[in-house]
C-alpha cells in the first residue's frame, strides 16, 4: 500500500484547491483497509474526489484515497453483471460495458466518479443513476469491523442520496451492476451523444466540481441564480461559471474559503429572492 507524508490533495479534489493532509493511505484492497481501521477510526475518505470541496488548506488528520486503486473490475457474461472494487472510476464501468455489450451503464460514461463515490452520491444524470443498475454493495462496517453486503433495496438510495451519506461509519469496497446485453455500437453511440450534450452546457475547461446544488423541488438553480444576476459573480479565485450558472468553477488559485463564501452569499440571495433553501450537493472536508 502506498503513504505519503504531508501529502498535496490539490490533483485529488477537481476544484483543485490547494490542501495538504498529514499522511495519505492509497489502500490497495480490503485486507490494507481493514489493517487501517484497525488501527484507528477518524480517516477522511476520498474517492475520486469530484464532489467535495476542501475547507481548509492544511489537515491534521489521515486521508485514505481510492484514485487510481483498489480499482478491480469483472464482467460476467453469462449474467450480464459487472463487480467493481471502490476505487475503479465509473468511465472504466461504462467502458468495459460497451466492450462487452452490455447496456445500461451509459449515463456513467461523462461522470466522473469511482465506484464508491458513485453509490454514496446516488449518481446520475436525466439518462439514469446509479440506483437503477446496481444491485448489490459490500462494505466494511467500523461499528463492528465486519465486512457486509446490503442489496438495492436496503440501501436507501434517492435523488443523490443514499444510505452511505447518513451514515459514515461504513466504507464501500465493492458493488455489482446489473446490465442488459445489447449492441456495443448503439451503445457506444449513446455515451459519446450524452458527453457531447454535457461538454456543450458545461464549463469543463475550469477545475470544478459539478452542480453544486441539488435541484430544489420545482425550479432550476441556474435560472434562478441568472434572474439574480449572478453568473459570474466572484470571491477570490472562485467565480459562479458564466457558462452553467449552478456550477463554480476555479477560475485562478481559488481557495475553499473562496468557495465557502461564494455558496453563503449565493443561497442568502436566492432564499431572500425566491424563499427558497438551496441544498449544497457537494461534500464539504
Ligand atoms: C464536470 C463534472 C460533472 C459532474 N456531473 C455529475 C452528474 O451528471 N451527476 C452526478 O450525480 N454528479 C456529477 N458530478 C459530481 C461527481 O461526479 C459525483 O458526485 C461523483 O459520484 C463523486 O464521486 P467521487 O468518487 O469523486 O467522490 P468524492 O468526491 O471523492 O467523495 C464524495 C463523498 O463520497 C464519500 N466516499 C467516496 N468513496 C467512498 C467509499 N468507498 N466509501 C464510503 N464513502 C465514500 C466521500 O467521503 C465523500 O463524502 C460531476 C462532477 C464534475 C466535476
Amino acid at each position: 500500500m502506498k503513504y505519503y507524508k504531508d501529502f498535496d490533495l490539490t490533483n485529488y479534489n477537481a476544484y483543485r484547491v490547494k490542501a495538504i493532509c498529514k499522511n495519505a493511505f492509497f489502500p490497495e484492497n480490503e485486507a490494507d483497509l481493514t489493517a487501517l481501521y484497525t488501527k484507528k477510526q477518524d480517516y477522511v475518505l476520498l474517492g475520486s474526489g469530484h464532489n467535495i470541496i476542501c475547507s481548509k488548506p492544511y489537515y491534521d488528520a489521515d486521508f485514505i484515497i481510492f484514485n487510481g486503486n483498489f480499482n478491480t473490475l469483472k464482467v460476467d457474461e453469462t449474467t450480464s453483471v459487472i463487480e467493481a472494487e471502490a476505487g475503479a472510476t465509473i468511465l472504466e464501468v461504462s467502458n468495459l460495458a460497451q466492450k462487452h455489450s452490455l447496456s445500461g451503464a451509459e449515463f456513467f460514461y461523462d461522470i466522473p466518479s469511482s465506484v464508491g463515490g458513485a453509490v454514496v452520491m446516488n449518481a446520475g444524470t436525466k439518462e439514469g443513476e446509479t440506483k437503477n443498475i446496481l444491485t448489490k454493495v459490500r462494505y466494511l462496517d467500523l461499528a463492528d469491523m465486519l465486512v457486509k453486503e446490503k442489496h438495492n433495496e436496503d440501501l436507501e438510495l434517492s435523488y443523490r442520496n443514499s444510505l452511505f451519506q447518513k451514515q459514515n461509519d461504513k466504507v464501500i469496497l465493492k458493488a455489482w451492476f446489473q446490465l442488459q446485453r445489447g449492441n456495443a455500437v448503439d451503445i457506444k453511440s449513446i455515451m459519446e451523444a450524452s458527453k457531447a450534450r454535457r461538454w456543450e452546457k458545461q464549463p469543463r475547461e475550469y477545475p470544478n466540481c459539478g452542480s453544486v446544488y441539488k435541484r430544489p423541488p420545482g425550479r432550476f438553480v441556474g435560472p434562478m441564480l441568472d434572474e439574480l444576476g449572478l453568473k459570474g459573480y466572484r470571491v477570490g479565485g472562485a467565480e459562479i461559471s458564466k457558462k452553467h450558472s449552478g456550477f463554480i468553477v476555479n477560475v485562478g488559485n481559488a481557495t475553499g474559503k473562496d468557495i465557502l463564501e461564494l455558496i453563503k452569499h449565493t443561497k442568502e440571495q436566492v432564499k431572500a429572492a425566491f424563499g427558497v433553501d438551496l441544498e449544497v450537493e457537494q461534500r464539504i472536508i
